[in-house]
């Protein structure tokens, strides 16, 4: 007898097109459904077994699991899942845009009223994801896909997101490194962490959205900043340098002192986000310009990802004390502000010259 046709299967439905990305435990690909025509993108795992394999299962069901209760404009939507005998897939609806950074790269412009457009979205999005005590944990630029060229966003990639009890905290260290909150990496301390994380995160690529640089990397490692990035998260200790920031209002830089809070409890929650006066501004800035962001951001490199999960990430780092110096200069730039949560001035007295200096040592009573 000739074999019966599978019209059940994912190959019998859909016909993949090409690579849209790739990602540490999948491929994404566009596909396009034989009976409607419609595209989508198609995540799919590879089945394999081997070290690290089970967790990576694990892993993929509790993505099934979160995408397929949640439904909001800002959320990607997944539309079906197949388990074949060569993968696992998940039929996502298609960002046609591509990641949100890869845009704003190849169009070379993001001003603040564009930022907040994608933030308002972004805030809104996980407000939608804590009020039903869903973390996302991995929001980073890769992350953010763009539906159409009016700055239409989605959140995507639920991988590491986690459905948490009311009462209930989370102690995983998980994230990308850039990106995840100072008490993610307190892990000796087993420092709970809840929804904050993601405020966190928001707040990194609010910074990079605004400047086209990140708060906190390696790369600024230098004689005037001897700290590692694990270091400057912890210690949130980050910058407004002249000229990125010049043209950047004070309510921006005021929301991004109150997500980058190192202290949990005095961090902005998403709710004030979203009720933040940079977030209901609607009058468009006067200083809403783009000047020296071009060059900034075309010089990142998105593609180069840093290997996620590092779970070892912390182990060499031990505990500093740190010790706050302010000077205050008479007149203007350089602006140097380090160390923001321990009696931060506020932005107007930044701009007015307050320079900052903090002074890490070792910790005595850490050996
Ligand atoms: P990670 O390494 O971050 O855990 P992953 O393996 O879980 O990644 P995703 O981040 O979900 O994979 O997807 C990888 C990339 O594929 C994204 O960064 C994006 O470029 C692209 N992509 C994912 N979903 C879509 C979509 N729905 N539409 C268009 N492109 C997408």
């Amino acid at each position: 007898y000739p074999r019966r046709r599978d019209t059940h299967g994912f190959k019998a439905q859909y016909n993949i097109q090409g690579q849209l990305g790739k990602g540490h435990f999948a491929t994404v690909y566009l596909a396009i459904e034989k009976n409607t025509g419609k595209r989508f993108a198609v995540k799919k795992f590879e089945k394999r077994s081997g070290p690290g394999e089970r967790s990576k299962v694990e892993g993929l069901q509790q993505e099934i699991a979160v995408l397929k209760g949640v439904s909001h404009p800002n959320m990607l939507c997944l539309k079906d899942t197949f388990d074949e005998s060569d993968g696992v897939y998940l039929v996502l609806e298609l960002a046609p845009e591509g990641e949100l950074f890869n845009w704003i790269v190849k169009k070379q412009k993001l001003t603040e009223v564009e930022t907040r457009k994608v933030f308002v979205q972004l805030f809104q999005g996980v407000k939608y994801l804590h009020e039903r005590n869903i973390v996302h944990r991995d929001i980073k630029p890769e992350n953010i896909l763009l539906l159409d060229e009016k700055l239409s966003v989605k959140l995507a990639d639920f991988g590491l997101a986690k459905i948490i009890g009311e009462a209930s905290f989370t102690t995983t260290l998980c994230g990308t490194p850039s990106y995840v909150a100072p008490e993610i990496l307190e892990q000796t301390n087993r420092r709970r962490y809840t929804r904050a994380v993601d405020v966190w995160s928001l707040g990194v690529v609010l910074y990079i959205c605004l400047c086209g640089f990140p708060p906190f990397s390696d790369e600024l490692y230098s004689t005037e900043n001897p700290y590692t990035l694990s270091q400057q998260i912890r210690m949130g200790r980050f910058d407004y340098p002249s000229p990125y920031w010049d043209s950047v209002g004070d309510p921006a830089l005021d929301l991004i002192d109150k997500m980058l809070t190192v202290d949990v409890e005095k961090r902005i929650t998403i709710d004030e986000c979203l009720e933040h006066p940079w977030t209901t501004q609607q009058a468009i800035s006067v200083t809403d310009s783009t000047d020296g962001l071009t060059g900034a951001l075309a010089g990142l490199d998105f593609s180069k990802r840093k290997p996620m999960r590092e779970r070892t990430l912390l182990s060499s780092i031990n505990d500093v004390k740190v010790e706050r110096v302010i000077e205050t200069q008479d007149e203007g730039p350089p602006v140097k502000v380090w160390d923001k949560n321990r009696n931060q001035p506020t932005p107007k007295e930044k701009k007015a010259g307050h320079v900052e200096r903090t002074v890490v040592e070792p910790n005595p009573d850490n050996g």
